[in-house]
């Protein structure tokens, strides 16, 4: 990533390494480059991989995940090494980098049990190493907009961030579902006042298709989380764990990544509901949305900011 780019710190997040694991066990691929493998073979450490069909090239895994964990949940490549030395992905987890046009925002992921109970330094004082890690992350595409606002409807990023912003604000001050609700019934609203097309009309009865692939995959993890949040923390309330997921996934700009941010919102207020569901059932999902788009409140559209 270009070095120049501001960094756009959470300002309550926290994080520092406590050596859990968990992200060495993952059921990830941990990929490592040839000129890496090159360098550690140099140094005397010999890496068993394995390459998928594309060329890409692993770190094969034992029984435990990585072959390089050891029995205390440390690194050997950083025991003996150090740091530098890991692969990329794995000196860069769990931050995850989204560069956008005015800087480049920072995330965690919730997969680490330390980032779910939100331990560890806050994120603000730790600048210039992260922009140190920004350099080891591979240069991706600044989505720039016009986005997808609805359907019918784009919006450019200022004005996105603006409605974003207010989003966030509403998430600390009320109850998540109702938030979204109010978003998802403020969008749709938007969108009618214009004479556009119902929102119903465009999802409730083929739900099963928003991204199930996706949804799926998300929800699954955030059931993880919780399970593990249990384990770590007894005391921690599980709608905490998730209010803070949800809003990192926001603030990792997934509702620029959906094909609308409706389509993006419906999904997160979909996964909302379902978390308190245990297992994953796509047929209660699609139950859930169905009734929220029914019966959610009303929103005053003019109290959105554009
Ligand atoms: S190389 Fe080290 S840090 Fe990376 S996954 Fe394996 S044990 Fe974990």
């Amino acid at each position: 990533m270009a070095p120049e780019q501001a960094l756009k710190l959470p300002a309550e997040s926290r994080f520092d390494c406590r050596s859990s694991g968990r992200c060495c066990r993952a059921e990830w691929g941990i990929s490592v480059r040839p000129s890496k493998l090159q360098q550690l073979a140099e140094a005397g450490l010999m890496l068993p991989v394995v390459q998928s069909d594309g060329g890409a090239t692993y770190l094969g895994r034992g029984n435990r995940g990585c072959p390089m964990l050891g029995a205390d949940n440390s690194c050997e490549i950083h025991g003996e090494l150090g740091k530098g030395a890991k692969p990329a992905s794995c000196q860069v987890f769990p931050f995850i980098f989204t560069p956008m046009p005015d800087g480049v925002h920072v995330s965690l992921s919730y997969l680490c049990p330390t980032v779910q109970q939100n331990l560890g330094r806050p994120l603000r004082d730790r600048a210039g190493e992260l922009r140190a890690t920004t350099q080891l992350v591979e240069q991706e595409t600044v989505l720039t907009g016009p986005f997808q606002l609805t359907p019918t409807e784009t919006v450019g990023y200022s004005g996105y961030c603006l409605w974003e912003g207010r989003l966030l604000d509403e998430l600390g001050n009320r109850p998540t579902d109702k938030t979204f609700i109010s978003a998802v019934r403020g969008l749709e609203q938007h969108a009618s006042k214009f004479g556009r097309v119902p929102l119903e009309d465009h999802f409730p009865s083929q739900a099963e298709e928003i991204s199930p692939k996706w949804l799926h995959a998300e929800t699954k993890s955030l059931l993880k989380a919780i399970t593990v949040e249990r384990e770590y923390a007894a005391k921690t309330e599980p709608k905490n764990l998730t209010d803070r997921y949800l809003t990192s996934l926001i603030q990792r700009k997934l509702l620029l990544k959906q094909p609308t941010v409706l389509h993006g919102l419906l999904l997160l207020l979909v996964v909302q509901n379902t978390v308190h569901r245990s297992p994953f059932q796509p047929s209660a999902t699609v139950a859930a949305l169905e009734l929220l788009l029914t019966h959610g409140p009303g929103y005053k559209v003019s109290e959105f900011p554009w």
